[in-house]
């Protein structure tokens, strides 16, 4: 038996005063946090303790009534999530934490013992859900949870998360199952290359295209291809709208309350175009992970500037468009993404996710191994120039075989990390407009 552990995303069904009090619950954590930042900053540091931290705590929810709209659980967390950012900081993986501005901060409460949620099954369709300091909440049943008679200590909820989104509250469960190991796969090994006309080109031949493709030239990111021609036409007049709202704004006022509104708009369809995408790319995983064996990628180093432009979740990067090129860090995360799902998703079937360092691909003929120039024609074909051999293909499904080929002569390998930690650069500065 393997013990496996995952996440499952659920949206609440909440009526309005509910949100608000969820909000007021967030804002509670967000405030809390920036206090205990202030706290730990100022103290000496021979007075700096978790114990002092914690007395700390207690005397500001005493002190200030409306952080005790927070359940005392979840302002542990917050101790504990800050406590885990200066642990990150002091080993190199993260920069120091910080404030958490009010717009700029993805709100979220935690509950971090699955004991308080009591999850239950209603319907078929629909389950329910305890929220601390609100009460029993309805989510949609999309996935069997390990609960009533089939949780035990091997299989149960440890906990969730409360994360709100531009198309709402939305619940995190932590999941934790004991499975059988399962057998070795049986299928074909097959070699993928992320490519920019086709999406996922398959050494096989095969190919799965993400979105639908983009028939008019004002496709501008991968993100629009997954909104249809009204709802771009409608995003195009948002931000049209949003631009020349902007335009009359003075230095140093606040954003509008109409200003807000259209950015609401307009984040409420680019999270519609994003859960089309997670959802494409669940699917072309699964499907993935059931016919290979062994899946072989591109060993792709995310450049330092996306990464650091983009910031961290708690403290997203400001006009992260402007500084990176929006299309390439959005193309960049969603091929995370895709890593991450592939990787568990194998390991589930007894499969395996490989990551081969696989520079010239692109450039290298499949059928006879020589790279000769001008083989290459355009973005799409590649025809090998090499006489006597003369190949003809794609070009993203020619880098695909190289890949396997890679893969399979024995190139050395870098194992594939389950969930990379992506090494935050110094902030670089942001290139300057060409
Ligand atoms: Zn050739």
């Amino acid at each position: 038996m393997v013990k496996r552990q995952f996440g499952h995303r659920v949206r609440l069904v909440l009526p309005p005063d509910q949100v608000a009090a969820l909000n007021a619950q967030a804002h509670a954590a967000r405030a809390l946090w920036n206090l205990l930042h202030d706290w730990w900053t100022m103290m000496p540091r021979r007075l700096r303790s978790l114990a002092a931290a914690e007395a700390a705590i207690r005397q500001a929810r005493s002190d200030i009534d409306w952080l005790a709209v927070l359940p005392a659980q979840a302002a542990q967390a917050v101790l504990k999530t800050y406590m885990k950012a200066w642990r990150n900081c002091w080993e190199g993986r993260a920069e120091a934490p910080a404030f958490k501005a009010r717009l700029r901060t993805v709100m979220s409460v935690d509950i971090p013992q699955g004991r308080d949620l009591h999850v239950k099954r209603v319907h078929r369709r629909w389950g329910m859900v305890n929220i601390p300091k609100m009460g029993r909440v309805r989510f949609r049943w999309t996935k069997n949870l390990p609960v009533g008679k089939h949780a035990n200590t091997g299989n149960r909820i440890t906990g969730a998360r409360l994360v709100k989104d531009a198309l709402g509250w939305h619940l995190a469960f932590r999941i934790q199952v004991l499975e059988v190991e399962p057998e070795p796969h049986a299928g074909p090994e097959v070699g993928i290359d992320v490519g920019v006309n086709i999406s996922l080109a398959l050494s096989d031949g095969n190919h799965h295209s993400h979105g639908r493709p983009a028939r008019t030239k004002d496709a501008r990111t991968d993100r629009d291809k997954w909104l249809n021609d009204n709802e771009k036409a409608r995003l195009l007049e948002l931000e049209c709208r949003a631009a020349h709202r902007k335009s009359f704004g003075k230095p140093g006022q606040g954003t509008s309350r109409r200003l807000q509104r259209t950015y609401d708009q307009i984040a409420r369809l680019r999270a519609r175009a994003k859960r089309r995408a997670v959802d494409w790319q669940h699917k072309t995983t699964t499907l993935l992970a059931d016919q290979y064996s062994v899946i072989v990628v591109e060993d792709l180093h995310i450049p330092a500037m996306v990464a650091s432009a983009r910031g961290t979740l708690q403290e997203p990067g400001r006009n992260v468009a402007q500084k990176a090129g929006l299309n390439r860090s959005i193309t960049q995360e969603a091929w995370g993404r895709t890593l991450v799902m592939l990787t568990y998703k194998t390991a589930q079937r007894g499969g395996a996710l490989r990551k081969v360092p696989a520079p010239g691909t692109s450039l290298r003929c499949s059928a006879c191994g020589l790279t000769s120039p001008g083989s290459r024609r355009s973005q799409a074909r590649f025809a090998c120039k090499n006489t006597g051999c003369g190949w003809e293909g794609n070009a993203d499904h020619n880098a695909a075989r190289n890949i396997l080929h890679l893969y399979q002569t024995g190139h050395p390998l870098v194992p594939a990390a389950g969930r990379a930690v992506v090494r935050r650069a110094r902030r670089v500065k942001p290139a300057t407009a060409r």
